[in-house]
């Protein structure tokens, strides 16, 4: 296979060469540097390389382009090369139009001119835009292939979970004629649907998300039997302390349930995250968070759920839902919260098949042409309606409550505000749902004038608010009235340390009533429900944990 492509484009034929002199220096011998004066001329480049099976790792185009500005050409070429790495090149006048178009378009970077010193302020985001490439391989031939039904439950699983996970991979419905030609050469009939065929040519019919993973190549068994340090959850606080564990030599393992990011990984666009002032996806933060962790040898499993917690002595044991121990002297909860069930008739059984709980952005473009409904007045539902404006024909967004503005960030009412095809309905609920085998059809309750409609629906995403699932602690550590771990100051009942406490300090800050059990991020009671304290509660959970093992 040939040399990837870092692919330029800028009409201006001076900053064009100079870029690309600049990138033949430092990644001549690796890359072929191709550069195009237009984003006409750089789509039919990429036509080109695409007919001749070559790949393309990054692309950076310049913003301000006549006929063709940056984003524009990018959303195209992003058809062509989905997984290649983007880059907006703008004047600093532009950073504002920018970033918001940026907005409409994964960018993973935006860089400003001139970009003199090169090695300063070119070469280290080209160098990590190139990293992640690497990292992921070429995703131009995804090895793995899944055959399934477009609204069946079991399907949907295996999709989210590699798309969470950011395996690539080819999905074929049963009905398509590769499908149909995949299913044949597996000699399995429909009943077999979904089937995933491995990198190496084995057909799994209807696999556990579990068996899933591990044909993709992800870790689901502990390599050790004891570490320094257990982390319960891949979400940013998760994330966050497996880099600072890792990074400051404690042996670390990170057990997740289904995939790392949690709910921030879902994110379509995290805008209040410090140090990405044009914003950054949940999958992108995600990715950048498992390559660091892995980078310090910490190490991740998916796909296990811990079920169980207790102390042995000096270790802290955690039992896995499908049986087996592993052992720490310290642990680290991270577990988040989930969303709420939407309880409304029939929405239960078309869960997966219609109804979705979070983006599952994966049904982005299935979405197309079809009417949207969102539910939840929160920030997570208004990035969700941005998100599937770009797809679907209209989007409602159904709100309890009598505006916005009590429940979602101005900047983000202020963009829902600005999309044509979005629709904000207040004192709205869903109080049932119909379909079938799919959703169908939504009945909506609108209290300002007590009516109830039945409206045509075929897709339903569903943010109403998030509860910690701890019951599996059981009286092991104490947890408040809705199950929110409880920490350091907020377990001293009028001075008095929690019952059982056994040592001659107060516990600290991220403690939990058992010495050597910490909680970080949003599991944890009083905590702020954010990307950027829930990595900080990781980070500082760490050295409380060094705190704690210098002192046993
Ligand atoms: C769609 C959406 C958009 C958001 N946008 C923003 C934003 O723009 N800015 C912002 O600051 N915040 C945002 N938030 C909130 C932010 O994502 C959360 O505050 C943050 O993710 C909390 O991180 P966490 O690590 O504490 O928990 P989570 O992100 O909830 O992660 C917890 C992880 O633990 C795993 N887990 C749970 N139980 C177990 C178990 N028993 N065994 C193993 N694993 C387990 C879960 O699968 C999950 O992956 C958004 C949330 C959502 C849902």
């Amino acid at each position: 296979m040939g040399q990837a492509a870092i692919l330029t484009v800028d009409d201006d034929p001076s900053v064009s060469r100079a870029i690309a002199r600049d990138l033949r220096r430092r990644y001549g011998d690796r890359y072929r540097i191709v550069r195009a004066s237009s984003g006409a001329e750089a789509l039919e480049v990429l036509r080109e390389l695409k007919l001749r099976g070559g790949r393309v790792a990054v692309m950076l185009a310049d913003y301000r382009m006549p006929q063709m500005n940056g984003i524009e050409f990018l959303e195209e070429a992003m058809d062509l090369f989905p997984f290649a790495r983007r880059a907006l090149l703008t004047a600093y006048a532009d950073t504002d139009a920018a970033i918001q178009a940026i907005n409409v378009v994964d960018v993973d970077h935006y860089l400003l001119k001139p970009w003199d010193p090169p090695e300063e302020k070119l070469y280290p985001v080209l160098d990590s835009l190139l990293d992640a490439w690497q990292a992921t391989g070429d995703r131009e031939q995804p090895d793995i292939r899944v055959v399934g039904h477009r609204w069946s439950e079991p399907s949907f699983q295996i999709r989210d979970f590699l798309a969470r996970n950011l395996v690539p991979y080819r999905y074929f419905g049963a009905d398509e004629p590769e499908g149909r030609r995949l299913l044949e050469a597996a000699e399995a009939g429909p009943e077999a649907v979904p089937l995933v065929v491995t990198a190496d040519g084995r057909a799994l019919s209807r696999p556990t998300v579990q068996e899933v993973a591990r044909a993709a190549g992800l870790s689901t068994d502990p390599g050790r039997d004891f570490y320094d340090l257990i982390i319960v959850g891949g979400g940013p606080a998760g994330l966050g302390a497996a880099v600072y564990g890792g990074s400051e030599g404690l042996k670390t393992l990170l057990i997740e349930r289904q995939a790392v990011g949690g709910q921030a990984g879902q994110s379509s666009r995290i805008e209040n995250y410090l140090g990405f002032p044009d914003g950054i996806s949940g999958a992108q933060l995600t990715d950048r968070a498992r390559r660091q962790a892995d980078k310090f040898a910490a190490e991740t499993l998916t796909t296990r759920e811990v079920v169980g917690l207790r102390t042995d002595g000096s270790a802290r044991t955690l039992t896995f839902a499908d049986g087996g121990e592993v052992s720490a002297h310290a642990v680290v909860l991270a577990t988040g919260v989930s969303y709420r069930p939407l309880l409304a008739d029939g929405v239960a059984g078309l869960t997966g098949s219609g109804v979705f709980y979070g983006s599952a952005a994966t049904e982005g473009p299935a979405c197309a042409g079809t009417d949207v409904y969102i539910v939840g007045g929160a920030n997570s539902a208004g990035q969700a309606a941005l998100f599937f404006s770009r797809y679907a024909r209209r989007v409602t967004l159904l709100v309890r409550g009598d505006s916005l503005e009590a429940s979602m960030s101005y900047y983000l009412i202020q963009q829902l505000a600005q999309v044509e095809n979005i629709e904000v309905r207040t004192r709205c609920e869903v109080i049932g749902a119909q379909g079938t085998g799919h959703l169908q059809a939504i009945t909506v309750c609108d209290s300002k004038n007590g009516t109830k409609a039945t409206v045509e629906c075929g897709y339903l995403f569903v943010f109403i608010g998030a509860e910690p699932r701890t019951d599996w602690l059981g009286d092991t550590v104490l947890r408040d009235d809705r199950g929110f771990v409880r920490t350091g100051p907020d377990l001293l009942v009028g001075g008095e340390r929690p019952r059982g406490w056994d040592r001659d300090r107060d516990p600290f800050y991220l403690e939990s009533s058992v010495p050597g059990i910490f909680a970080a991020g949003d599991v944890r009671a009083s905590s702020v429900k954010r990307v950027a304290s829930a990595v900080g509660e990781g980070a500082m959970a760490v050295a409380l944990v060094h705190r704690y093992l210098e002192g046993r």
